[in-house]
């Protein structure tokens, strides 16, 4: 029987090239846990590997013993330690080359990713697509049937902005950038389940991102407009889990920001 989500420490083939092994680090922003993406191409016996995922010894073992160590490249969808923390590890057991565009995770390595850049490794040609929101330095790829995601798009739920450099006039023209390259295309996230259509996920986070924009707006039309962004919490998010405010003030502030901009 065909493996379905999650299933950790097994490789679960998802398309023709890209299967997936699942981290055991789930949580409240990583959900089931990190999903490290293992692209092959047909009749390839190497590979190129997306997020060697967080420090966790058993991963990354894990990685190099489902590529048999033959990994062509290995590339980063954005800095964040659950995706970047096994680097140096799986750098050390397999010798892989790791590129991203942050500078400071390239290994054997000169070149940061750069937009529109076609990679070719391993018999695969991935489209690298600048799509800062989540943090500035994300990235998702694009293969022929696929897009690859990172924290952009997640399996389920949404995600949330970074507040040191994340921001909403970003995030949603990727979003609308993702539409567009989503068409046709299977959705491949770093955390959550992988879906058929990318398309009507990447417009689903846009309308959600658009109904918080019109509470929040509310909300400062009754707080008025020098509201307390925590006071705009409690109002807009009176529906969320406690728990989660921290994360949500975070996305008060950027909406916040991006109504300053846009009205
Ligand atoms: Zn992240």
């Amino acid at each position: 029987m065909a493996l379905t989500h999650p299933a950790y420490g097994r490789l679960r083939q998802v398309t023709e090239t890209a299967a997936v092994l699942l981290a055991d680090n789930p949580g409240q922003m990583t959900l089931e846990g990190t999903n490290t993406w293992v692209l092959r191409a047909p009749g390839r016996s190497d590979c190129v590997v997306v997020d060697p995922g967080p420090v966790d010894d058993r991963h990354s073992q894990a990685i190099a013993d489902a590529v048999g160590g033959e990994i062509a490249l290995t590339l980063v969808t954005h800095r964040h330690f659950d995706h970047t923390g096994g680097i140096d590890r799986l750098a050390e057991l397999t010798g892989t080359v790791v590129r991203a565009k942050d500078p400071a995770f390239l290994r054997g390595s000169d070149a940061p990713l750069v937009d529109s850049e076609v990679v070719e490794a391993a018999g695969l040609r991935i489209t690298v697509m600048d799509t800062p929101g989540h943090t500035a330095d994300s990235v998702c790829f694009a293969l022929e049937d696929a897009v690859l995601t990172g924290d952009t798009i997640l399996g389920s739920g949404t995600t949330v902005l970074d507040a040191s450099d994340g921001t909403l006039v970003d995030y949603m023209s990727s979003l609308n950038r993702l539409v567009e390259a989503g068409q046709g295309k299977a959705l491949l996230p770093a955390h959550g389940p992988d879906h058929a259509n990318l398309e009507p996920v990447a417009r689903y986070y846009i309308a959600h991102r658009h109904e918080r924009l019109d509470q929040v707006r509310a909300a400062l039309h009754v707080l008025g407009p020098d509201a307390d962004s925590m006071d705009v919490v409690r109002r807009v998010y009176v529906d969320v889990d406690k728990r989660l405010w921290p994360a949500a003030h975070s996305s008060v502030q950027a909406q916040l920001d991006y109504l300053r901009v846009h009205g």
